[in-house]
């Protein structure tokens, strides 16, 4: 029987891949839910290509992709809206494998569906095991889901570990994420604050969304990797390091108590962590082109200059931190990335924004409040409620810090709670 897929975004860039990539394998798998959120137009394309079972938008564009499908043909397939609907899916009896692609925390709900109802989630949203992957991670083990990370340094890290992954944990020295270092590299540091979102979103080796573009070329993306990785393979922050990679040939390193290293290299392709994911513990054929080592010759490594990647650093500083500090830190970035790509704020003010929303919390303290893990369902449940406020808060807080530094110039807030 083909395995029903269900795809949360869909029309993305890590949808579009999944959907390149099972192009050549639909014996093997049925697209049972296809989600996108406002590009209507790709989804009436995706739907009359893969003809799924349910399609899911936007709430306000359901009736308009009604009458797109019954124009077409294609009145059979239900359409749902809104996120509710998306993690109805998740859970739905019928699915077998989630592909977790919304971007932001908006993911955060439907992924937490898929876990609980213990399917095999493959996860590329990496802002929910951010905001609370000890709860997911939990999660998963109580409904005994499978979380396959398809991000390409942890699908590498995956990839490098024995099968028996949480037997060999205590073998494990230390971790090593690789990074292009973005599209800003070597840009002189006097010419960041001008920097436009055009350039900001032009990365040298892959194509992705805005959001997750920005977060690479302000590092903010490895330091929410760094978080990520943390959650998934139970490692502290200290046993993670980052290694800027130009080439990123060389997905990322795992180095065991005896010294040896391994590392999983590939052509730089999406397509690569998504195929190793559908098919574990199998391998499955892809159109990506080999890799030929020779061509390239040399490989590049460097440790990145924290002075031109601020915002590695206060990622850094959330890790070490625990708690809700990756909360506020993701709350914050989201934000401040959605400002810049609309041109309200300039490219080096997303750092400015971040650090006063994360100082403003006052998440950074050692006595900062730590979200505590509960054994029980409905323990996590209402953890994930909690984090959720805490989400729905920082957002506030940097849309009003931002509004501050658009009129004065300071993103110091006044001392006094927020309202
Ligand atoms: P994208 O912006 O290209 O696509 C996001 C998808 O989510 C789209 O289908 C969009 O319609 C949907 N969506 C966005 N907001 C939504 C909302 N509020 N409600 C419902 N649907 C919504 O993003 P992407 O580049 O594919 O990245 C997706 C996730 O995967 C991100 O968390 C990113 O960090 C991670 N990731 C991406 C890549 C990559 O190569 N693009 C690599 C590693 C990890
Ligand atoms: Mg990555």
């Amino acid at each position: 029987m083909p395995k029903k897929i269900c795809i949360l975004g869909a029309t993305g860039s890590v949808g579009r891949n999944t959907l390149s990539v099972l192009n050549q394998h639909l014996d093997q798998f049925e697209i049972f839910v296809l989600t996108a959120h406002s590009n209507i137009d790709l989804m009436l394309q995706q739907c009359q290509q893969y003809q799924p079972t349910y399609a899911v938008i936007r709430l306000d564009m359901a009736d308009t992709l009604r009458e797109m499908l019954q124009r077409a043909g294609l009145k059979h397939i239900q359409v749902l809206s809104g996120i509710d609907a998306c993690s109805s899916m998740a859970e739905h009896e019928d699915t077998d494998i989630v592909v977790s692609a919304l971007v932001g925390a908006a993911g955060l709900q439907p992924t937490f569906a898929a876990i609980q109802a213990g399917k095999r989630v493959l996860i590329a949203n990496k802002e929910p095991l951010v905001m609370a992957g000890d709860l997911l991670v939990q999660a998963a083990r109580e409904s005994h889901a499978l979380l396959l990370p398809l991000d390409s340094e942890h699908n590498a890290i995956f990839q490098s570990l024995p099968m028996n992954y949480g037997a060999a944990n205590r073998h494990i020295k230390h971790i090593t994420l690789t990074a292009s270092g973005g599209p800003l590299l070597n840009t002189p540091l006097d010419a960041l604050p001008h920097v436009q979102p055009e350039q900001a979103c032009q990365h040298p080796n892959w194509s992705m969304g805005a959001k997750i573009s920005v977060d690479s070329a302000t590092m903010m993306n490895k330091g929410l990797e760094l978080i990520e990785a943390m959650k998934l393979f139970a490692l502290d922050a200290a046993q993670i390091s980052i290694l800027i990679h130009k080439e990123s040939i060389v997905h990322s390193l795992v180095e065991f108590t005896d010294h040896a290293v391994i590392a999983q290299m590939s052509t730089p392709d999406m397509r690569i962590p998504i195929a190793h994911a559908l098919a574990w513990p199998e391998r499955m054929t892809t159109e990506v082109p080999r890799l030929n080592l020779a061509r390239y010759g040399k490989l590049h490594f460097d440790v990145p200059d924290e002075q031109r990647f601020p915002c590695l650093t206060l990622a850094k500083q959330a890790a070490v931190s625990g708690g809700y500090a990756p909360v506020v830190l993701n709350a914050a970035n989201e934000i401040a990335v959605a400002a810049f790509l609309n041109k309200q704020i300039a490219f080096t003010d997303i750092a400015l924004i971040v650090e006063a929303c994360l100082k403003h919390s006052d998440v950074l303290q050692p006595d900062a409040p730590q979200h505590i893990c509960f054994l029980s369902k409905s323990g996590i449940r209402d953890n994930i409620a909690q984090i959720l406020a805490i989400d729905h808060q920082a957002r506030h807080v940097a849309q009003k810090v931002i509004a501050q530094h658009r009129h004065t110039g300071s993103t110091r807030l006044p001392p006094q709670p927020d309202a």
